[in-house]
């Protein structure tokens, strides 16, 4: 075989390293991975989860980059007793946050101007949002040494009924809405992208991931005991969009879709307790963790084309790639890296 870590043929993608290829036999489901085995492309999730850092570097623009740096900013100034924060958000203090979060980033990454004109702009907008998403009072769980610390990016693991993989993800921020009761929470998801969607299965293209997302959160929560003693009892999950210039809905007193421009941001209520999207979400893990197994089982992983192939690294090594004809689609397809550059991660046999 050959010395890179996988390889492309007219099935799919294959795994060459036995290293690469236990870790993700031992992949615990995730909110990214049910997205991707169950409404995306298996072989571009396999390879943007484990190979594509190898061969394409991070850069300041990457919006993986930015989100890591906005959600660590916010992390260490909710981490900040109230006490020492205040009760209003404090624009100073969240950029001085936004700062420190900011050197926790190779020099080359922090000291782009692009980067840090973003995060300007994204403090600035944080703090001009409705008070109800920025002056909040975050929860306490207790760790696994029996500590209360402020719940802020919390892990959230364990095992759900029919599903064979663990699940594992994070909570970017779990906000008391009830101080007579600490287990009443609301789950907050922080959402650094320009157009977001509420989502709604009457929509053209209905992005059902998030929702999916902070269900199965709310799910996990109300069944652990470890990090609160009786359980949690999420009553509602939001996404905070500071960045958020438009948002697509809809409408049900017209019948239609719309789009409304926002100057600052928007923050999305998402149903977390509605009994048929408790269902959807969990057959939905139990297929992708399913998918996982029968994958992992034949080193196979599919391909699933679809018009977002221009938007794949994979797309110029990629024999089933679905390259539309349209102006967008043709500028994004020609950045695409091309077989040489891909060639130390993966190959087209
Ligand atoms: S080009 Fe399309 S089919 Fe090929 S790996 Fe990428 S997303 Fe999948």
């Amino acid at each position: 075989m050959t010395k890179e870590h996988a390889w492309l043929d007219g099935e799919g993608l294959h795994l060459a390293d036995d290293a690469i290829a236990a870790k993700v036999a031992r992949k615990p489901v995730s909110a990214t991975m049910i997205d991707n085995l169950v409404s995306g492309c298996p072989a571009r999730y396999i390879f943007e989860s484990t190979l594509k850092d190898m061969v394409i570097p991070l850069t300041p623009d990457d919006p993986r980059v930015r989100g890591t740096v906005f959600h660590r900013a916010c992390e260490l100034y909710y981490t900040k007793p109230v006490d020492a924060r205040g009760e209003s958000v404090d624009p100073a203090l969240l950029q001085d946050c936004a700062k420190e979060a900011l050197a926790e980033q190779p020099e080359d990454i922090a000291s782009a101007p692009s980067l840090r004109e973003w995060l300007d702009e994204a403090c600035r907008r944080y703090v001009a949002m409705d008070p109800s998403a920025t002056d909040v009072t975050v929860s306490e769980y207790r760790n696994d040494k029996g500590v209360f610390q402020p719940a802020l990016e919390m892990v959230v693991t364990g095992q759900l009924p029919g599903i064979s993989r663990r699940f594992y993800g994070a909570i970017d921020r779990l906000v008391a809405a009830d101080p007579e009761h600490p287990e009443r929470v609301i789950i907050d998801d922080y959402k650094t992208g320009r157009k977001e969607q509420l989502y709604s299965d009457k929509l053209r293209f209905p992005d059902f991931n998030y929702l999916r997302q902070q269900t199965i959160y709310a799910i996990l929560l109300e069944r652990d005991k470890r990090t609160h003693a009786t359980g949690w009892r999420p009553i509602g999950a939001r996404l905070v969009c500071p960045m958020a210039s438009q948002v697509e809905y809809f409408d049900e007193s017209t019948g239609t879709a719309q789009v409304r421009q926002m100057n600052e941001g928007a923050t999305l209520m998402l149903n977390i307790r509605d009994a048929g999207t408790r269902r959807r979400a969990m057959a939905d893990a139990a297929a992708a963790s399913d998918k996982l197994d029968a994958e992992v089982k034949h080193n196979l992983y599919e391909f699933s084309p679809s018009s977002l192939c221009a938007w794949c690294p994979l797309a110029r090594i990629c024999p089933s790639a679905r390259i539309t004809g349209s102006e967008k689609a043709q500028g994004s397809f020609a950045k695409q890296p091309d077989a040489a550059t891909l060639a130390p991660a993966i190959i087209a046999a």
